[in-house]
């Protein structure tokens, strides 16, 4: 047997897919990994089986198709207000997972630092590290889950080459306001920092506010790579595809990286989007009410409940804290309710490097109305 020095040694499967599997094993209600329970659009499925019989079926250009990326280009016009290029700032991905590790690969080395604000979600670290890269945790502070900015200042040092944000935020729901991105703004510049803003959650921002954007800053546009994700946009994560906006020298170097990588995205899946957006533009604006709509649901059944909780800003996560139940680890406990409760939801420690003493499940609200409510049964009798 030839000796395989890994390059992870300490990294086990993912939280997601350990909890739907035991959801799965236990027959449990799964509201542990994000993802909806009801189907997309059905337009945009009748785009996607036409795209496919139309022989829409063979590679697409490196970056993504020219009518996905102007479609997308009218899209941040739309709903930010910020122009762009398609063809040198826009690059289609599979998925945002992916669009995020070749941002962290092409600009990430050896000896460099990365700062992340924990808890934070999974892909970052073992990116930073594949990358050559050391990640530096900053907590976001407790309860409110809000940056640090003092203690994210103390962490930059001479090695300190990006910093990644996430808003809306996976997996508290906290978003970031304008005055956080005023503060990165004169923190980047200052360090000259490059920035990896992961807004895939962007249209589930709740209660009538608005999301930030970094390309909506114009010290942070230039060293910003912005990721979205049309899973989260369009309720098809399995469709697994995903783009980033970036300054075009950026975009170059995410490129040389992507194309080695997974090269391209789906095709018909390109065409299928483009044609829905180009028919509906206005459709990612009308998520935040119909989810917060479900968040809601959820939160109303659970008033009478021992649980105590803030309904979240944004994203499809609630965060439940059980202190009033039980003083077991959330890791333990999350495991014990899937197989004796038939309720399955994320633990939140494990997104720490250090977790603090919390009592924290994350539960996804992406569910048809009756689970929400079958849900909440099971947690109020808890
Ligand atoms: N970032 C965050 C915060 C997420 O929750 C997800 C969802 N899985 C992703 C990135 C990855 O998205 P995708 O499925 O498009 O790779
Ligand atoms: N983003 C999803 C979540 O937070 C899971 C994605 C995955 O399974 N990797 O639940």
């Amino acid at each position: 047997m030839p000796a395989i020095h890994s390059k992870l040694p300490d990294v086990g499967t993912t939280i997601f897919t350990q909890m739907s599997a035991l959801a799965a094993r236990s027959k449990a209600l799964n509201l542990s990994q994000g993802f909806p329970d009801f189907d997309a659009p059905p337009a945009l499925c009748e785009a996607l089986a036409k795209a496919v019989m139309d022989g829409h079926n063979q590679y697409p250009p490196m970056a993504g198709i020219p009518a996905l990326r102007e479609q997308l280009a009218v899209q941040l016009q739309l709903h930010r207000g910020v122009s762009c290029n398609p063809d040198t700032e826009i690059t289609v991905v599979p998925g945002a997972t992916e669009g995020i590790f070749c941002s962290i690969m092409a600009c990430v080395s050896a000896g460099d630092q990365v700062i992340v604000l924990d808890p934070c979600y999974d892909s970052y670290s073992p990116a930073i590290r594949m990358a050559g890269g050391e990640s530096v945790h900053v907590p976001l502070l407790p309860t409110t889950f809000q940056p640090d900015w003092d203690a994210v200042r103390a962490a930059i040092n001479t090695r300190t080459r990006m910093i990644i944000i996430n808003s809306p935020h996976n997996p508290t729901g906290a978003t970031l306001a304008a005055a956080d991105l005023l503060e990165l703004e004169r923190l980047a510049e200052e360090h000259d920092l490059l920035v990896c803003s992961d807004e895939v959650y962007e249209h589930l921002v709740y209660d009538g506010k608005q999301h930030h954007s970094v390309l909506q800053r114009p010290g942070l546009r230039e060293r910003s790579f912005a990721h979205y994700s049309f899973g989260k946009t369009f309720s098809v994560t399995g469709w697994k595809t995903g783009y980033c906006i970036a300054p075009p020298d950026l975009t170059d170097e995410l490129r040389k990286v992507h194309q080695f990588v997974a090269f391209v995205a789906v095709t018909p899946i390109q065409h299928a989007i483009a044609e829905f957006l180009a028919s509906q533009p206005h459709y990612p604006a009308t998520l935040a009410q119909e989810y917060q709509r479900r968040r809601d649901l959820f939160c109303n059944a659970l008033t009478k409940s021992p649980f105590t909780f803030t309904p979240s800003a944004g994203t499809y996560f609630q965060l439940l804290d059980y202190s009033a139940i039980s003083t077991a680890s959330d890791t333990q406990l999350c495991r014990e309710w899937t197989e004796d409760r038939g309720i399955a939801s994320i633990p939140v420690s494990v997104f720490y490097q250090q977790a603090p003493p919390q009592h924290l499940l994350r539960f996804c609200f992406a569910k048809r109305d009756d689970v929400l409510l079958e849900a909440a049964e099971i947690l109020c009798r808890i």
